[in-house]
């Protein structure tokens, strides 16, 4: 047989799937593992879907997405950042903030372009870049830094073949929030060189230490940058699968002529959902926040009380502490810590070598889990010492 697609047939399956997938042949394993929110979706947004299915809202949309859909998202980023962009010319409703990201990244390289990706990163970014004909560019940050970018880091990066910087913030797998000052200074790198930047915002409404940054909303960045963004996390929709793009007019177009051809639309009964998800009354989102905002508190105190250094995390719902008082490399703590006392973790290092020495845990989990999974974490500490000793 002739040999498949070289670049796909070269990249690894996702690590997080891996450790999932043990977990789910196990009994009574507490599961950090996955990038989930435990809520299930607000109903006045489940009870919108029954009404379109009811109603028979069963046809493809517009490729563009429902106009209404796009003009309340318009409406919010304007409201919230002041970040501008036309419901009708520079906005896309997407399957998700991984097909934006998958069309972001199609419309912008040609075949050997470059992108500069801070890492740990989420595990989907270097392998769309590849499925774009791309190279991504790894940039290292630490956590001694709070994982926030180091233009100057970022800048050694460039060269000619330079085509975008992808940044999440908050982020995922560290929950880092960057702080403004970092994305001002990436946008001045763009600026400067002539780069495009791709903004994975899907975690913009979950922050807890300080308020968020909208990238396009920066000076001078609004014409270089793609902002991405989605109902999966926020709203407890994973399943659903809409997200959305904002970008400039001539990116936004060429984002649709990929679309059109490739999904058509986003599910119609899943946009009339997150019309519902936008335009009601908003608290049910407020109170899912503050309920991983407590959880947070909890598991990061708990982590520390551990021995476990742990950064801050000021958004999403992750802690990335470091295990290396462990003595444990990080896919030998997480595959031993579920075996051994059946908590699953991902190991850092899949989010790229500046994770290694960290495990990712989740804390869209109950909190009686998560004080679960803190005692059972504080006994396999103990087997780690008694070992080493
Ligand atoms: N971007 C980040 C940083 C994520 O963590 C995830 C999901 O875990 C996604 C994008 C994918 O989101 P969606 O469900 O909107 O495709």
């Amino acid at each position: 047989m002739k040999p498949l697609n070289d670049v796909i047939s070269a990249c690894p399956p996702s690590g997080i799937r891996r450790f999932f997938d043990i977990a789910a042949e196990m009994d009574d394993v507490i599961s950090l593992g996955v990038g989930e929110p435990d809520f299930v979706t607000p109903w006045r947004v489940r009870e919108a879907g029954i009404y379109a299915l009811e109603n028979g809202y069963t046809t493809y949309t517009s490729n563009h997405g429902l106009l209404r859909l796009r003009e309340l998202i318009c409406a919010d980023l304007a409201d919230r950042y002041g970040a501008r962009f036309s419901p009708r010319t520079e906005c896309l409703i997407t399957t998700g903030v991984s097909e934006g990201l998958d069309l972001a990244l199609r419309v912008l390289l040609n075949p050997g372009d470059e992108v500069i990706v801070p890492e740990p990163c989420y595990v989907a970014y270097e392998p769309n870049v590849a499925f774009a004909g791309g190279v991504s560019v790894r940039v290292p940050t630490r956590w001694e830094d709070d994982f926030a970018v180091d233009p100057a880091v970022v800048e050694a990066a460039i060269t000619p073949a330079t085509k975008a910087i992808l940044i999440g913030s908050p982020a995922n797998p560290t929950g880092a929030v960057q702080p403004r000052a970092a994305l001002e200074a990436l946008v001045a790198l763009a600026e400067r060189h002539d780069l495009y930047l791709i903004s994975d915002e899907i975690y913009d409404r979950l922050t807890y230490t300080g308020t968020h940054t909208c990238m396009s909303a920066l000076p001078g960045a609004r014409e270089r940058t793609v902002l991405l963004g989605g109902f999966s996390k926020a709203y407890a929709m994973t399943g659903w699968r809409v997200g959305w793009i904002c970008a400039p007019q001539q990116v936004a177009d060429l984002c649709v002529r990929v679309h059109q051809y490739t999904m058509l639309c986003a599910p119609h009964v899943s946009q009339i959902a997150a019309v519902e998800a936008m335009s009601g009354p908003g608290s049910d989102v407020e109170e899912m926040v503050a309920d991983y905002d407590r959880r947070r508190r909890v598991f990061v105190k708990g982590l520390r009380e551990l021995g476990l250094d742990c950064p801050e995390p000021g958004g999403a719902f992750y802690a990335f502490p470091s295990i290396r008082h462990s003595g444990l490399d990080s896919e030998t703590f997480a595959e031993r810590l579920l075996h051994e006392q059946k908590v699953a973790v991902v190991p850092g290092n899949v989010f790229g070598p500046s994770g290694e020495g960290h495990v990712r845990c989740s804390y869209a989990t109950a909190l009686p889990q998560l004080e679960e999974a803190l005692e059972r974490i504080g006994r396999f500490l103990v087997t780690c010492s008694d070992r080493a000793e």
